[in-house]
């Protein structure tokens, strides 16, 4: 084997892709500009189901020029261009000289970082080749997740039939980025929770998150192995469980990262909203969307057992100023730019603040409409799904690694409301159901089974905070 260092190597596999991806990189250029469309994991799919007849549309003779100039001329480079061997240790030393640069020139506009990971989701769409690469991976991805087969659960049953007349209404409210640290709640010196403070929420001690970050969080809070879980996880999440067994299961979210459930009803903010007439209809950006038009929808509804999961946007940041309509900035002043860094800590916090208590209004929102629905045993639970960082130890968002993260991205809140029905049925109160311990992302589970009446091999007792204690 000859490896002197002018020795031309013969890499056609390796100039035969360079040369495919100038041809995809010029017609996904030409798509993207002429038709101002990202290449995310929904286009992918939109192009791959796409009938051929109706690709052929697409074609015009701007797109063959754009191919000349941009696939075929650099191809022809390529393919002439003679590739050398270099030494290893030249070889070595320019991999290390380019990680060094590539790392230097990230700490050197460290300032820009927030702006990235607000665009992030769109931003992948819009680079090439990596729009196409990554985006055929994750649709294929998520089609093997679709498509794989599920571990259901055990068959369950309930205890007790729901009187005659009665309905039994569970709701689960999923927060986001939700920090226990600046609840009033939870000690804080800002009045955050004025609006629940009077309605008989419940405040458990704060409990630690499963993970740091919302799909992690969100599979582990929706499946019966709890903190053990991961994001990965078979079984068959809490929504499909009940679906399968007879419950009704309404969906409504303003954010994203669910695993894959089966409900009968799944809908997104802006399409709860679009049926508001009037002038007093809450914006699809904020959360009192999600309670919009609830208390109609479980009248009406016929079913006996009903299941409610609100996703919220929460405080997600680092936008937080928009998580609020202008009428709750309490705090001010308040950060408004995404670029945090700039922003006082005080005015951060401040903002941050301001969704807190925002939440807190649309929990006391939620309960008023949970109370006005006739002759329902109704309990709601709200957990967030991981804390958040905001600028402690340099620190913002969340997402660290469990194992170093800081407890203001771990520590949740765990909220519960009960109506008096659902007390007197349960043999519980509020004092009752209090732990000295939560465990905020294991409870709801086998709490919501709990509050069914519902039972099964997988149930645990110990994590239903409605059982009664044993004597
Ligand atoms: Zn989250």
């Amino acid at each position: 084997m000859n490896t002197s260092k002018r020795h031309p190597v013969p890499t056609p596999v390796v100039k035969a892709f360079c040369i495919a991806l100038l041809f995809v990189n010029a017609g996904a250029a030409y798509f993207m500009t002429t038709y101002n469309a990202e290449i995310d994991r929904t286009m992918i799919g939109n192009i791959l189901n796409t009938d051929q007849r109706e690709m052929l549309q697409i074609w015009h003779p701007k797109l063959l020029l754009q191919i000349l100039l941009l696939a075929v001329l650099p191809s022809l480079f390529i393919a002439r261009a003679e590739i050398t061997k270099p030494r290893w240790f030249i070889r070595l030393g320019s991999i290390i000289l380019v990680l060094v640069a590539l790392i230097a020139w990230a700490y050197a506009t460290a300032f820009t970082w927030l702006w990235f990971d607000k665009h992030a989701p769109r931003l992948g769409g819009r680079v090439l080749p990596w729009s196409y690469i990554a985006n055929t991976a994750r649709y294929f991805n998520q089609a093997a997740l679709a498509g794989r087969s599920q571990t259901l659960l055990p068959d369950a049953t309930f205890l007790a039939p729901v009187p005659t007349g009665q309905k039994d209404i569970v709701v689960l409210v999923i927060g986001e980025a939700s920090r226990a640290q600046d609840y009033a709640y939870y000690g804080y010196g800002r009045d955050t929770n004025p609006f629940t403070k009077n309605t008989g929420l419940v405040a458990f001690p704060a409990g630690q998150s499963c993970a740091t970050y919302t799909i992690g969080s969100v599979a582990c809070i929706l499946t019966h192995e709890g903190s053990a879980a991961s994001d990965r996880t078979g079984f068959e999440p809490l929504n499909s469980y009940l679906t399968r067994f007879g419950v009704q299961t309404i969906f409504r979210t303003n954010n994203f990262g669910e695993p894959p459930i089966k409900v009968d009803e799944y809908t997104r903010a802006a399409d709860i909203v679009a049926g508001c007439k009037g002038s007093d209809c809450p914006a699809p950006e904020y959360d009192e969307a999600l309670v919009w038009g609830l208390t109609d929808e479980l009248t009406k509804s016929t079913a006996n057992r009903i299941f409610v999961t609100l996703h919220e946007a929460g405080s997600h940041g680092p936008s937080y100023w928009r998580k609020y309509p202008p009428a709750f900035e309490e705090f001010k002043p308040v950060c408004d730019t995404v670029e945090v860094a700039t922003c006082s800590h005080e005015s951060l916090v401040n903002a941050y603040d301001n969704s807190i208590r925002y939440t807190d209004y649309v929990n006391a929102k939620l309960i008023e409409a949970l109370k006005a629905v006739p002759n329902a045993r109704v309990a709601m639970i709200y957990v967030s799904d991981h804390g958040q960082s905001l600028g402690e130890n340099g620190l913002y968002l969340h997402g660290a690694p469990n194992a170093v993260a800081p407890q203001t991205q771990r520590l949740v809140p765990f909220l519960v409301w009960m109506s008096d029905s659902f007390q007197a049925a349960h043999g519980v109160t509020a004092q009752s159901i209090l732990r000295e311990e939560t465990k905020p992302h294991d409870f709801p589970f086998h709490s919501i089974m709990g509050a069914f009446g519902m039972r099964s091999a997988i149930y645990k007792p110990e994590y239903d905070i409605f059982a009664k204690p044993v004597q």
